[in-house]
């Protein structure tokens, strides 16, 4: 081994999709990684000793929520909790208050609060405006958007509206010459909203009618209506999340007709169920809802048959006083998952003896690939940058108090929960951003990332 010094190195077991390369030692060099090795190490200027734990790329999380409840003020506090959870990069949803990323000027803007306030890196979805915004769609391109994100199904006419299926297949041919993808949420109107209004005529609001009342078929629908657009356009259409194998069997079907057609799994969708609806109540509430014990069995099944694209966390903070109506149907939907995301990932593997190396797969590689961002991003490689989440495993109670989001957004459907290890350490771009239950990071840390090529 030739005297060659680093700016630090990091020892540990280092975890890459392909193996767990034990008692290894990373070497970075400025923001970059410049030396991986295994036994004895050379010097660095600084040595961050991680021996026993694991050393992973810093996850890339591609679908959270930072501005749907408070605009871009969230974003601070968001990041700050992925800084905590050793997410070194997020990818961010274009649905925000008060206006959703809709142009290039409205994404400037954001990049610039981006820029000023994150504690971690952030790629930006754009989306469109309701009808009449398709223009905006090469400019939002241009700026460095690393996906668009549509939906079939309407929060709000302004914020997060329903794309027709005119303006879907237009908005679809657009978004297909820029070589980007495009992200759907994917819940069919009509059946929703009619079933939704049978259980509240029926005076039934409990917990579990809001998987009654978005049953699979709900995103089935969804799901061959934006496939086929796909299909007659050349965009690649992508389910924002799917909770059923089947929307992966579909995104399979599809590509043997010859598209670009991918699904991603939300963690929620690999453990949680109806029963835990039940049991968690307004904090047990996203979109689409939790299925079946036998549907998370399915869900594996195609997760290890490789036909995940990634798995995201959908973490959307809503504070705690918008979980808690009696009413299920009054409740906000969507979880808390950034802090969580590791631990849990790590902890559905080991129950199942599977290797942490798809965590570097699922929750780094894959997606920072999808969002062109690789291999600067989700790659423990030489020249990438030098991200890493870094874990201590062991038997630990995940506890929704060590949440450093806001303080309203301080709960977890995962509260109680025995983990298989905890973060210990993030480092982003070479410089440590979280130990020891400590953020490091400041607002500012954390930088645009756009997509580079497509
Ligand atoms: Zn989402």
């Amino acid at each position: 081994m030739p005297d060659i010094r680093f700016d630090r190195l990091i020892l540990g077991d280092i975890v890459t999709p392909e193996r767990v390369l034990e008692g290894g030692w990373i070497g970075t060099t400025g923001e970059t990684i410049a030396g991986i090795g295994q036994g004895s190490a050379p010097k660095g200027a600084e040595t961050l000793d991680y021996s026993g734990h694991l050393v992973l790329p810093g996850l890339v999380d591609g679908h959270m929520h930072t501005s749907s409840a408070m605009g871009w003020g969230g974003i601070v506090h968001a990041t700050r909790s992925a800084a905590a959870g050793g997410v070194t990069t997020v990818v961010d949803m274009p649905y925000d208050i008060p206006h959703p990323v809709t142009d290039a000027a409205i994404l400037a803007e954001k990049l610039a609060v981006v820029e000023a306030d994150s504690h971690v890196d952030v790629a930006l979805y754009g989306t469109i405006l309701k009808s009449g915004g398709t223009g905006a769609i090469a400019g939002l391109a241009q700026a460095g958007v690393s996906a668009f994100k549509l939906s079939t199904y309407e929060y709000d006419a302004v914020r997060f509206p329903r794309i027709s299926p005119q303006e879907m297949t237009l908005a679809f041919g657009l978004i297909g010459e820029t070589g980007i993808p495009v992200a759907l949420h994917n819940e069919n109107q009509e059946l929703v909203e009619s079933l939704t209004e049978e259980a509240k005529a029926a005076g039934r609001t409990d917990p579990i009618q809001h998987a009654r009342t978005r049953p699979p078929l709900a995103e089935n629908l969804a799901n061959t209506e934006i496939f086929e657009i796909g299909l007659a356009t050349g965009a690649h259409v992508h389910i924002a999340h799917s909770s059923l194998a089947r929307g992966f069997d579909l995104a399979a079907a599809y590509r043997g007709f010859g598209m670009k057609a991918s699904a991603e799994a939300c963690i929620q969708y690999l453990c949680m169920t109806e029963d835990d609806l039940v049991r968690l109540a307004g904090r047990g509430k996203c979109n689409p809802p939790f299925r079946t014990a036998e549907e998370v069995e399915r869900m594996w099944d195609r997760l290890t048959k490789g036909l995940v694209e990634y798995v995201s966390t959908d973490h959307a903070p809503w504070p705690l006083r918008h979980k808690q109506d009696a009413n299920i149907f009054r409740t906000g939907a969507g979880l808390t998952g950034l802090q969580s995301f590791a631990p849990l990932m790590l902890t559905l593997l080991a129950r199942r003896g599977l290797p942490p190396t798809l965590i570097a797969q699922y929750c780094a590689e894959r997606t920072a690939r999808f969002h062109g961002l690789y291999p600067r991003k989700g790659a423990i490689r030489v020249g990438s940058d030098a991200d890493f989440c870094i874990i201590e495993r062991g038997r630990f109670v995940f506890d929704e108090a060590s949440i450093v989001d806001r303080p309203e957004c301080r709960w977890s459907p995962y509260h109680g929960m025995e983990m298989a290890g905890r973060v210990a350490a993030s480092v982003l771009r070479g410089t440590l951003i979280y130990s020891a239950g400590t953020v490091h990071a400041r607002p500012g840390t954390g930088r645009f990332v756009r997509r580079a090529g497509s």
